[in-house]
Formats: structure tokens, sequence, C-alpha cells
């Protein structure tokens, strides 16, 4: 088996795939260069910003590898009033972002479902459903899904994190709160409730191997999946996984598979939205420009509230997290443009493979018209009179 040849195939086997992840010098060469080409080709060389508001760092699950699962006694618990989270998207609508993602640790319950609801018609009313929602929210019922859909948000991130229902297990407590199966279902009503549906995994876990990850992006294919957002593994103290450091990689060739699966990924699906994870920028300080350049081509920008950002922390040396939005906007220009990309501002940047995916079906709800239609409704300038004549325009998390 050698790259060059199968770099030539238009599908790989799972053996292939496990190979390509081990390629070095030339050969991991020829992978990103053949993948670079893929990208420019079929979703040119522009990256889509997602401003990141980690809303809320409560959470009920207590998945074995994250710093803020429920039993970590050293978190800080915080969630944002629904002005702070209006705030932040604001701040992403003035700044010519397409859309932002609303993140959180796992909730149930009514309250939590409602609370989204609002700040999701909140958002859609401010910028005239100009600003593209994302959520990532975790596992919940269909009818909360559908609920959210209907509301405005048009994307769900949900990472199956292991597509091994073994390595699952051994990621996760073994009760009901953390089933692979559910994990499946919600993947499905996702899909049904009419999302553009993203998936992702760690990358670098322990006892993961290069055929567990070849079949993760095996899964990606057959899902179907809309967006990927996947990253290395990152070890944190407070967390029962970090029993087994010993057994990681070093974080640098965890970065470098993390390029590798981005690569591979993009051979095998060409028109899919890729994000460079924040998780590589906590290894290389270039990590998410080094990812655009292999494939990737969405950025999440965190444009959480400063002073809450040292509390959201999944894993240890998470970047940027005593910095303000705006600080992060302007190193983040500089470095993209470094890396010979360009940032599509004021565009939604949707899942080409979506389109195609869903070209024949009716319109699921009002957010899934087409763009143009919508745009036909009201300027950007109209919208951001109204937000300035507004009596809540002071982004906290702006200049
Ligand atoms: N609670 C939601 C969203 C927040 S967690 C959910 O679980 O979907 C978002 C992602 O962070 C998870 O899917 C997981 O893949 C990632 N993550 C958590 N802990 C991590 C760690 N230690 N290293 C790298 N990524 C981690
Ligand atoms: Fe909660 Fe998500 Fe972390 Fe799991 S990964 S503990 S659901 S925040």
């Amino acid at each position: 088996m050698n790259v060059s040849e199968i770099l030539i195939r238009e599908s790989f086997s799972v053996e292939e795939i496990a190979f390509m992840l081990q390629a070095e010098a030339g050969d991991k060469a020829m992978l990103f260069e053949k993948a670079a080409q893929l990208k420019e080709l079929h979703v040119q060389n522009k990256v889509y910003f997602r401003g990141l508001i980690e809303f809320s760092n409560c959470c009920s699950k207590n998945c074995l590898y994250c710093g803020i699962r429920r039993d970590n006694p050293y978190v800080n618990r915080y969630t944002l009033t629904d002005e702070e989270v209006l705030n932040a998207a604001r701040f992403a609508f003035e700044n010519r972002y397409g859309s932002v993602v609303l993140q959180s640790g796992e909730r149930g319950g009514d309250g939590y479902a409602k609370k989204i609801e609002s700040l999701l018609k909140k958002i859609s009313q401010f910028s005239q459903g100009r600003l593209r929602v994302t959520l990532s929210c975790g596992e919940q019922s269909f009818e909360t899904y559908r609920r959210w859909f209907e509301s405005g948000a048009s994307r769900y991130l949900l990472r199956i994190e292991s597509s091994n229902p073994e390595l699952y297990k051994k990621l996760h407590p073994d009760d009901e709160l953390h089933r692979f199966e559910t994990r499946l279902t919600c993947l499905d009503g996702l899909k049904k409730a009419g999302y553009q549906v993203g998936t992702g995994v760690m990358i670098g876990l322990p006892f993961q191997t290069y055929e567990d990850l070849a079949k993760d992006l095996q899964f990606m294919k057959h899902f179907d999946i809309d967006m990927v957002g996947m990253g290395p593994y990152l070890e944190h103290p407070h967390t029962p996984l970090y029993e087994f450091r010993d057994r990681l990689l070093p974080k640098i060739e965890r970065f470098q598979l993390s390029l590798k699966m981005i690569a591979v990924l993009r051979l095998m699906m060409k028109d899919i939205n890729i994000a460079a994870a924040t998780a590589l920028q906590a290894i290389d300080p270039m990590g998410r420009e080094k990812a655009l350049k292999v494939g990737a081509n969405v950025i999440m920008p965190n444009i959480t509230p400063g002073k809450f950002r040292n509390d959201y922390k999944l894993y240890e040396n998470k970047p940027c997290t005593d910095e303000n939005a705006d600080d992060c906007q302007h190193c983040l220009e500089a470095r993209i443009a470094l890396a010979g990309h360009e940032i599509a501002y004021d565009e939604w940047g949707d899942s080409r493979h979506y389109r195609g995916r869903t070209k024949n079906q009716e319109p699921r709800a009002k957010n899934q018209e087409p763009r143009a239609k919508r745009q036909e409704a009201r300027t950007r300038s109209q919208c951001l009179k109204d937000l300035h004549d507004s009596a809540l325009t002071t982004p906290e998390t702006g200049s």
C-alpha cells in the first residue's frame, strides 16, 4: 500500500484510511496537498466565522473526559443572563459574523428548553433572521429539537465522541444518561427535525486505535453528516480519564493526527463544513490556521464575555480564556490572512452538503427559506439601525 495510490481512489477502505492517518514526511505532505486542492475546488478558500457563546457550564452529565462534568467540584458554575447572551449575539451581528453557536453543558427540563427557545426567538427578531444560530446543547428529546428548530435554530452540533460503542463506554459512566444508542437516536432526530447536522470525535483518546479513527470517518460519511468539528483530546486533571494519561500520544502527535483526520475527511466529504477546533490551538498557537490549510473551512471565535471564559474549561490550557471577544477577533484576522484565506463576512456559510442533501425536500420551517428570499425582507443596515435605536445596545462583549 502507498499513499499516492490511495489518493487517486474515490472511496477508501478502513485499512486505507488508517494507513493515511499514519502517513509521515512526503506522504503526509501529499495528503495535505490533495486535501487543500479539493477544498479550494469545492468550498473555496473562504473561512466562515461562528461566534461561540458558552452560555452555561452547568451540566447534568458526567462524561469521564470533560472538565465541566457534573462531579467536578472545582468548577465555578455560571449561566449567562439572557441579556448577556443577546449582547454577545449582537456583537457577532455587528461584526458581520454570519452566525453564532450557543453551547452549554447538557441540561434537561422544561425551564432550560424554554430559555433557549426564547433566546432563539429574540436573536431571530433583532437580526430579522439574518444571524444563523447553531446549537450545541447535547442530547434532548425530539420534541425539544423540533421546538428549537421552529424557534430559529438551523444547525446542531452533537459529537458522537467515538463511533465505536465499546470505546464510547470507556469514556462515559455506565448509566442511562450516557448511552451510545441515545446519541445515535438524537443524531437521527436532528436530521428528521430539519437541522444541518454536525458531529465529530475526539482524537488521540486513551484506548483509541487508528482503526477506530478510520471507522469514525466512515461513520460520518455513512451518516451523511453536513458539518464536522473534531479535535485532539486534551486531558483534564479533575476528570477520571486523567488516570490513563500515560497511554496518550504526545500532544504534538495528537495534533498532527487531528490534521490528518481533517485532511482525509475532506477527501471523503468534499462539500461539508469542517471546523478547525479550538483544541488545536491549545497545542499549537497557529493550530486552527494549520487546519484551514488542510481542509477545514470554519472557525469559531470565542465571544463569551471574558469574565466567564476561565470557568468553561473542558480541557487544560484552553486558549484565549483571558481575552475579550474583540481582542480575539483581531488576532484571528491577522492569522487567517497569513494562512492565505479570506474571511467570509456577512455570509451564513451553510453547508453545501446540506443543500444537496435536502434539495428535493419541502422547506422544513421558516428558517430554512432560501437566503435570497429572506434577504428581500430587510437589509443589514436597516437591521443595524434598529439595533442601535433599541434600548439594548451596549454589547458587554464588544468594544
Ligand atoms: N454539552 C455539550 C456541549 C459542550 S461539550 C455536549 O457534550 O455536546 C462540547 C465538546 O467538547 C464535546 O462534544 C467533547 O467532544 C469536547 N470535549 C469535552 N472534553 C474534552 C477534552 N478533555 N478534550 C477535548 N475535547 C473535549
Ligand atoms: Fe457535559 Fe458536554 Fe462535558 Fe459531557 S461533554 S460533561 S455533556 S459539557
